[in-house]
């Protein structure tokens, strides 16, 4: 009990003598007196409003309006406007989601994407550009290997491992994050349906895991990956508000399109002759992506669904010149860092452009065509007194050609 040497009560916090008719609250080897408790009680309450502070600090998205995602992504991706519309508006639905859940009982359904496009058309640049400015961890998982390494179920899973690493092992990020699933087309079941998929694959197999991680799950994660550490831990990651961008070329799906819409009407007062051939690709629907073999369940868990546009020559030398981290603006500060002014002509950025449309290689072959026909001249500048290096069509050229034929000299 505590009691003074005269026998009266005090707090043993505060060392007061406290009245008999006052609160004291007796412990095993002590008392706390009514001021002292409502010290502590603040005191505490501090504390709980720190910890609350700091967890909302460290899952804070930085939440854009669509139209502020669209303009960031324009600088980055050329063209595909419909593309960056429905994915601004999606991201921004999936965040909003997260940000204001569980403050009523409407539950907002998960707005993962398929983006179907010719490979180089923008897809993973537009998925990376939206992570990177959401400030939120991104991976990139190839749908293809799931089912080359003979092993269905466990395998998915180390999608997430890379999420987890993208995220520097913070759970709570990783969350959040998006996770890039290429190819997604090539796990597409065989079928009549289908004429396009003649790979033997167990597809079906990998689409019915993915769908476990897409469903919003609680999935064991190896945090090291694979099977190289059968020792590890698995840490649980709760999948409900990850991003998933499905991504593929899924060739062929035009001809699914027209011939869906030749057997239908499409919309409400559309008429045949108003469709579009040329462009079939924006009349895509998940009925389509079903024909070409994604399953039902799998589609239903990709409610937004959008199309990269083929790039042609002006987009290719848009994309040359125009984004902020342009190809030429690359090679121009390049130069600079050593003081040299290097400057392309019109026709030579044309050139490029023809070789890069001549070799199939969309907007993936540009780069590989400048580090060509450059090649020769960061070799020799830095060592030149030569200030000044401008590329005409006729210097690209013979760079260019030279470079095949001695490349490996
Ligand atoms: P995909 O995922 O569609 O196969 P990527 O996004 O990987 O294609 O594109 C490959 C590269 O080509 C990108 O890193 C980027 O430099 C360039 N690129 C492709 N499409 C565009 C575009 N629409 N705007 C700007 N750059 C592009």
């Amino acid at each position: 009990m505590a009691k003074n040497s005269k026998g009266e009560d005090y707090c043993s916090f505060c060392g007061e003598q406290i009245p008999y008719n006052k609160v004291l609250i007796h412990g095993l080897n002590g008392a706390i007196c009514e001021k002292c408790v409502q010290a502590v009680n603040d005191v505490l309450l501090d504390i709980r409003q720190e910890e609350a502070e700091k967890e909302r600090k460290e899952v804070k998205i930085k939440l854009l309006k669509p139209k502020e995602i669209k303009a960031k992504l324009d600088e980055y991706v050329i063209g595909q406007d419909e593309a960056k519309k429905v994915i601004s508006v999606a991201v921004y639905n999936h965040y909003k989601r997260i940000l204001y859940d569980q403050q009523d009982d409407v539950d907002i359904e998960k707005s993962n994407i398929i983006l179907v496009g010719e490979t180089g058309t923008g897809k993973t640049l537009i998925a990376r550009t939206i992570a990177k400015l959401l400030d939120v961890p991104f991976c990139i998982a190839d749908a293809t290997v799931f089912t080359e390494a003979g092993y269905v179920g466990e395998d998915v899973e180390s999608i997430l491992t890379r999420l987890l690493q993208a995220a520097d092992y913070n759970v709570e990020r990783a969350e959040r994050g998006i996770v890039f699933i290429d190819e997604i087309d090539k796990v597409a079941r065989k079928g009549a349906d289908n004429p396009s998929i003649t790979r033997d694959v167990s597809g079906e197999g990998v689409q019915q895991s993915l769908l476990k991680l897409l469903e919003g799950s609680l999935v064991n994660v190896p945090p090291q990956g694979g099977r190289k550490h059968p020792e590890q831990k698995f840490t649980v990651v709760n999948t409900k508000n990850i991003l998933f961008i499905g991504s593929g070329a899924f060739n062929s799906i035009d001809k699914i399109i027209a011939e869906r819409m030749n057997t239908n009407v499409i919309g409400y007062n559309k008429k045949k002759h108003d469709i579009d051939k040329k462009n079939m690709m924006q009349y895509i629907s998940a009925h389509d992506l079903k024909t070409f073999g994604l399953i039902p369940e799998l589609c239903g868990r990709f409610p937004v669904i959008t199309y990269m546009n083929a790039l042609d020559a002006e987009a290719l030398k848009r994309i040359l010149i125009e984004p902020k981290n342009a190809l030429v603006k690359q090679y121009e500060r390049l130069f600079q860092l050593d003081g040299i002014d290097l400057s392309f002509d019109d026709e030579s950025l044309d050139y490029i452009v023809s070789k890069a449309v001549e070799l199939k290689l969309g907007a993936r072959g540009l780069r590989s065509i400048i580090e060509k026909i450059m090649t020769n001249a960061m070799y020799e500048f830095p060592s030149s007194k030569q200030k000044k290096i401008s590329i005409t069509a006729d210097y690209a050229k013979q760079q260019f050609e030279s470079s095949i034929f001695s490349f490996l000299d």
